[in-house]
């Protein structure tokens, strides 16, 4: 098996230029191409590409020229093949723009809390400011997806990948506190706010906000003791790896029997968490 394959790559290992204007074939992305119908071959063999030539294009036009008028007839050949390409890599090169560009777009549509909608009024505004400005990059604009269904996709998609570099991350850390907060929102909902803060073995330092989690009803110590574990959960966060709790000093964090704190020891007994309930020590978590 070894030596079959060897003989294959000896043979099959270079072009000769001769089979441009003999077979009318050319080199494309490491293959040979068939200059006539654009047609590749797998191997760089003088008997394949011969092959192809006499049987796909046997009895045409090309077959009864002579050496002259063939030399002649791959140079424009040639040339319409590269106009092709340059043609597909442009149109390849404005697509990926248009992408990033509605990328950069939805970005900051998420971060200053604008309407998902809103991506339709901006492309408007764009599109008419090109009129005035640039009218010949008019298309290029144009290309530029805004529509609501590929804002709501593409923050989906960003969500996703922060998600997911977080979650790597998480995965790593060899200890980690976590601060812990629950308040009101402007829509009268208790939030519970979870930021950790870990190490990894080469004692890169990441803290960042791991999840946001709804408090439906009451704000009780089990509330907050369930919603903790859901959140640690999602983020996945392992329990053996937290060295410090953060919380307030309100009753149901640090209630020592129905409170958070007096939960977390119930459920997990011979913990070695260390507890602080001071500000002080809550900003200098999440500043640090
Ligand atoms: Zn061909």
């Amino acid at each position: 098996m070894a030596t079959k394959k060897l003989k294959v790559d000896s043979e099959c290992r270079a072009f000769n230029d001769e089979w441009t204007w003999k077979y009318f074939f050319t080199v494309v992305k490491d293959k040979p191409v068939c200059l006539i119908c654009n047609e590749a071959v797998a191997v760089f063999k003088e008997y394949n590409i011969s092959r192809h030539f006499t049987s796909k294009h046997k009895n045409s036009n090309y077959e009864a020229m002579s050496e002259y008028e063939r030399k002649q007839n791959v140079e424009s050949l040639c040339k319409k093949l590269s106009g092709r390409q340059n043609f597909f890599k442009k149109g390849n090169t404005i697509q990926e723009a248009a992408t990033h560009a509605s990328y950069i777009v939805e970005y900051n549509i998420d971060k200053n809390n604008k309407a998902l909608s809103d991506g339709e009024f901006f492309k408007q505004c764009m599109l008419q400011v090109c009129d005035v400005l640039c009218p010949d990059k008019k298309n290029n604009f144009q290309t530029v997806s805004l529509s609501r269904k590929t804002v709501t996709s593409r923050i989906e998609a960003i969500d996703k990948n922060l998600t997911s570099q977080l979650e790597s991350k998480i995965g790593q850390f060899k200890i980690c506190s976590i601060a812990m907060d629950e308040s009101t929102d402007i829509n009268d909902t208790a939030q519970l706010v979870l930021v950790i803060r870990g190490v990894d073995e080469n004692f890169e330092i990441t803290e960042e906000l791991a999840c946001m989690r709804s408090l439906k009803g009451t704000t009780k110590g089990c509330d907050i003791f369930r919603e903790f574990q859901e959140g640690l959960l999602t983020s996945k966060v392992s329990i053996i790896n937290i060295c410090n709790i953060t919380t307030d000093g309100a009753p149901n964090m640090t209630g020592k029997k129905s409170g958070f704190l007096g939960l977390f020891n119930q459920n997990y007994p011979g913990n070695n968490v260390v507890f602080l309930h001071c500000v002080i020590h809550q900003d200098a978590l999440c500043m640090h």
